[in-house]
């Protein structure tokens, strides 16, 4: 049996560091995804509109502003959808919700490989006194040491306690300054692929809470997304921030990342 393909959204953005406003992004991507401005093929050519391809589960309710809860809650959650015959991609939220998400996910799954494409690396140990900020996902999820291979690619803020991180963690880091080396990614393990929308250039997707200017484009994180060997069983789409979106610009470009992603799990997952 073909695996099927859900979605949800994760409207939580309590552990954001300087500005909140991604917990109200999931209903707006979808807005984005049925726009009559464009249409639900992905670019490899899967029509996302045919039945029985993918579905849209809705939002996680999430009631109180405790992260502790919130995150056994979404664990718990993703849990019980995800199997060897079930597929999910989650729709931020902030980032901090891969931790969660991604702890689900190496329960099912013995090991992975995790490609993370964002601007920040994320791996503080602890930031302004939360262990669960949305700049620590990578930390908490490498502690676990059931992760065969982290690799990261356009990240532009590195920090001296950021490397000292990766390195204990044995991070692959592709900066955003040695743009190009990416393109020939190789996974050995089933691929889980967080995407923080502040990968790209602000540019591209204003609708951040983090501008960090240098970054992909459009086109270079799809064909990251496209291009790497391996087979992608999972994938978030995180921390698009409405409220600082233009004429939703950004909402748009998460829609773009869906359909490109869900046709992805689609066609390696057949
Ligand atoms: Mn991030
Ligand atoms: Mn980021």
């Amino acid at each position: 049996m073909k695996p099927s393909i859900k979605v949800i959204g994760v409207p939580d953005d309590i552990n954001s560091s300087f500005m909140r406003g991604s917990g109200a992004a999931p209903p707006l991507i979808r807005k984005a995804l049925y726009s009559d401005s464009s249409n639900l093929f992905s670019e490899s050519g899967l029509n996302l509109d045919k039945d029985g391809v993918w579905e849209d589960i809705g939002d996680i309710l999430l009631l109180g502003e405790g992260a502790v809860e919130n995150f056994k809650k979404i664990k718990s959650f993703v849990k019980g959808v995800i199997n060897p015959n079930q597929r999910l991609i989650s729709l931020g939220g902030d980032h901090s919700i891969s931790w969660p998400i991604l702890n689900a996910h190496l329960d099912v799954w013995s090991t992975l490989d995790i490609l993370h494409i964002d601007a920040h690396p994320d791996l503080y140990d602890n930031l302004l006194d939360n262990k669960l900020s949305h700049a620590s996902p990578f930390a908490r999820i490498m502690e676990t040491g059931r992760v065969n291979r982290l690799v990261q690619v356009g990240i532009r803020t590195l920090n001296q306690h950021q490397r000292e991180q990766a390195e204990k963690f044995g991070v692959e880091i592709y900066e955003m300054r040695d743009l190009g080396q990416f393109s020939s990614l190789s996974f050995s393990k089933p691929v889980y692929c967080s995407i923080d929308i502040d990968a790209l250039d602000p540019a591209y997707a204003p609708g951040v809470s983090h501008f960090e200017p240098g970054g992909l484009s459009t086109r270079q994180l799809i064909d990251c997304i496209n291009g790497f060997n391996g087979q992608l069983i999972g994938a978030d789409i995180v921390e698009y921030n409405p409220k600082r979106d233009f004429h939703n610009l950004t909402a748009m470009v998460a829609a773009k990342l869906l359909k490109e992603v869900i046709a992805r799990i689609h066609y390696d997952n057949r």
